[in-house]
């Protein structure tokens, strides 16, 4: 070993085990914070779809391939990653002795090749993403950017590091060409042997040049080791975990939605008729309260704001976007840490745990930290604005671009259930929709009996459970369906259609009670399980005997469908639920149903949330009017899995928005930019909201916002009197 050699293997020796040293302490750290979290037992179930599952969506790159040129770059930089590791390894080789290598496959001509590939590509990645992140900059003249709020200097740092290590790869092996110590063939390595041709025959210059890329590269680990909460650097070791233990690991792929989560104490669901406020959490009041997978989501975020720049409460000026609202989830989580580590914490009656003794060593910002109220406004020194909890529609736009599937909508609404039920902290206006659903079950107040006013005028009989025993699907009205002017009109037109199509169907009448949707959304679980006990109740006996796949049920509304079938299993209710669209797609694709007159004019179609994202239906209402209408559908900029909200979901229906733009309006003038003159709709919220929006703009004799149910009923029976346009005022 040359005097050259001596240097660079000691200097690679300790910076790396420094490095090395920092690094064990980090992940200890981060261990211990996400420990803190509450159990979550559930994650650990079905091992073998949450490999699979892993799997495809990190060596797949399912949800950053949605991001064309950008995935693929960050592709060819994750690959480049994992596989140049190796190269990093080689290095230790290098600095030891400049012709040196990894054993074995060090010289294999495939390892060779491949490796020179693997950094090209790379390099061509970084250089494009970065690229993309410099032209996103928050601080570039005009628009916004989906790192606004980011930690930049992370962001470049990371870029730079992998940039340099992919240089300095090719350098170590410019000088081993130059020196003639180079294994590999000129058509495997042609970059390499090309930067070998510019650079002098030094015979220490492999060392060297090796010793500078283990520098960077412990540089790297030496300062993400620092700073714990660098995501855009840890998510590369935490995403792995973070999809792993995703909620649904089966659902399909690229969907991190789903039912919403029980509420749990101890990570074990808490039944209402049993729960005691003062021995069960009630939702989140303390960061600490979030379970282990919620702490390892804070920590594994990425600052990537994909979630932010498709939230409509952001882009409509709210204060809420889905990555601030992690971020300072996360940065709370550890400033705390330190406070909660040495026994520190509030109990469920708000008393400190920690005795003085245990508190003495540490530091006021700890301690500073550990006193903030999570929700509360900026004069409280509250984490979480309350406008920022309550701006959020639960749309799931965050949940479905998050590349990391973070989990925003359950945090969120965890969040809300602790305001709502422990603190009686809500929008007020929220209050008379919550009086309504205990009082009379429905949140407009209607009176009960009138839930079957909408059958009035049908030329055929609707019929009741009980009164007929062979239906084939149970058309669950819903309380806008039976109640809501315009939806109203939706219910007759599938009533009409189902009869049209000789579909045996019966409904529940006054036996129907609110779904809970909005209840749940709100944080109220208490009264979401109560309506949603009383209509599993119902259910069960409307369904009697009958096996699952026979307990079918059709709705109109996607908050009804997605709660029927995705969240009363949660209560021993099971049931195969459809939306309405994908059961008129099914009879007129069987030719049950046969639309005779297309509807003209120019149609566009604005995809629900609970139905689109949350429950993947895009095809199915888009079936039905390219069927109805004449010519092609014309597709909204933002459609399908990038549908913008209506505004409603997540409650906002019952809360005035007193903050920025009207998420309807912004919708509306994207759907009137299209020049259809009918917004086709598959959601009696949607409606309401649209069908305000284009009355708002003075637009309402120009354009229609109805449901696909009356486009395909005009088709089908142009003849019908269609009750005119659903243009009605909302009303009971
Ligand atoms: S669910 Fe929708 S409104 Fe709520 S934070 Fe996510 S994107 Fe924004
Ligand atoms: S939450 Fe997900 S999408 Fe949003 S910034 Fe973090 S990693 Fe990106």
């Amino acid at each position: 070993m040359g005097s050259v050699q001596i240097v660079t293997t000691i200097l690679a020796a300790a910076i790396t085990a420094v490095a090395v040293w920092l690094a064990v302490r980090a992940v200890l750290k981060m261990v211990a914070v996400i420990r803190l979290g509450q159990p979550a037992p559930e994650r650990f179930t079905d091992k073998a779809a949450r490999a699979r599952t892993m799997l495809v969506e990190t060596a797949g790159h399912t949800r950053m391939l949605k991001w064309g040129v950008v995935g693929a770059a960050h592709w060819f930089v994750m690959v480049g990653f994992v596989v140049l590791s190796l190269l990093v390894l080689e290095a230790y080789f290098e600095v030891v002795t400049p012709t040196g290598g990894l054993p074995i496959i060090g010289h294999w001509t495939i390892f060779g090749l491949a490796t020179e590939i693997i950094t090209v590509l790379g390099l061509v990645g970084i250089l494009v993403l970065m690229v993309i992140r410099l032209r996103n900059r928050p601080t570039r003249p005009g628009g916004r950017s989906r790192f606004t709020g980011s930690t930049m200097w992370q962001g470049y740092f990371v870029e730079w590091i992998v940039l340099l290590v992919l240089i300095f790869g090719l350098v170590i092996r410019g000088f081993k060409v130059a020196t003639d110590h180079f294994e590999y063939p000129l058509w495997a390595t042609p970059v390499s042997h090309a930067v070998g041709a510019v650079l002098p025959d030094w015979s220490d210059g492999a060392s060297v040049a090796a010793l500078i890329k283990i520098a960077i590269s412990m540089t790297w680990l030496i300062v993400i080791s620092l700073n714990v909460t660098m995501g855009v650097a840890w998510h590369r070791f935490l995403a792995f975990p973070n999809i792993f233990f995703k909620r649904e690991p089966a659902r399909p792929a690229g969907s991190g939605l789903g039912a919403l989560r029980p509420m749990t104490s101890q990570g074990k669901p808490l039944d209402f008729e049993e729960a005691d406020p003062e021995k069960d959490q009630f939702g989140v009041a303390h960061v600490e309260q979030f379970s282990w997978k919620g702490l390892l989501d804070f920590s594994t975020c990425t600052e990537c704001g994909r979630c932010q720049s498709q939230c409509p409460a952001w882009n409509t000026g709210k204060p809420l976007s889905p990555k601030l609202l992690v971020l300072s989830l996360r940065d709370h989580a550890y400033a705390k840490a330190p406070y909660l580590l040495a026994g520190g914490g509030k109990d469920l009656t708000g008393e400190e745990k920690a005795t003085q003794a245990q508190l003495a060593h540490l530091d006021v910002l700890s301690l500073a930290e550990g006193d903030k109220p999570l929700i509360g406004d900026a004069e409280s020194g509250g984490v979480i604005d309350p406008d920022v909890l309550w701006s959020c529609t639960t749309c799931g736009a965050c949940v479905e671009q998050c590349p990391v599937d973070i989990e925003h909508v359950d945090h969120i609404v965890d969040m809300r259930r602790y305001q709502v039920l422990i603190e009686s902290s809500f929008p007020s206006e929220a209050g008379v929709m919550l009086r309504n659903l205990e009082n009379k079950g429905n949140p407009w107040g209607a009176p009960q009996n009138t839930r079957e006013d909408w059958t009035k005028g049908l030329d055929f009989e609707v019929p009741r459970v009980g009164e007929v025993d062979d239906f084939e699907y149970l058309f669950w009205v819903g309380c806008a369906g039976a109640f809501e002017d315009r939806a109203k009109k939706t219910t007759r037109a599938v009533a009409t259609l189902l009869n049209e199509a000789g579909v045996k169907f019966a409904i529940l009448g006054e036996g129907e009670t609110c779904s809970g949707d909005p209840a749940r959304r709100i944080g109220n679980e208490f009264v979401f399980q109560m309506l949603a006990q009383q209509n599993v109740e119902t259910l069960n006996e409307a369904f009697e005997g009958r096996e699952k796949a026979k307990r079918k049920i059709v709705a109109t509304c996607p908050h009804c469908f997605n709660t029927l079938g995705n969240e009363y299993g949660q209560l021993g209710g099971e049931f195969e639920v459809v939306h309405h669209t994908q059961l008129l797609a099914h009879l007129v694709a069987t030719g049950k149903l046969t639309p005779v007159q297309p509807v003209d004019g120019g149609v566009t179609y604005h995809d629900p949330c609970y139905l689109g994202r949350h429950n993947r239906i895009f095809a199915a209402p888009r079936e039905v009017l390219g069927d109805a209408i004449a010519g092609d559908l014309t597709e909204m900029p933002r459609n399908s899995e990038r549908s913008f909200c209506c505004g409603a979901g997540g409650a906002r229906m019952w809360m005035e928005e007193k903050i920025g733009k009207r998420i309807n309006v912004d919708r509306v003038e994207e759907a009137m930019a299209t020049g259809a003159k009918t917004v086709a709709v598959g959601c009696p919220f949607c409606s309401t909201m649209l069908n305000d929006g284009v009355n708002g703009k003075g637009a309402g004799e120009q354009v229609e916002v109805i449901d696909v149910a009356s486009v395909l009923l005009r088709s089908v029976k142009p003849e019908q009197p269609q009750g005119g346009r659903e243009t009605a005022p909302v009303g009971g």
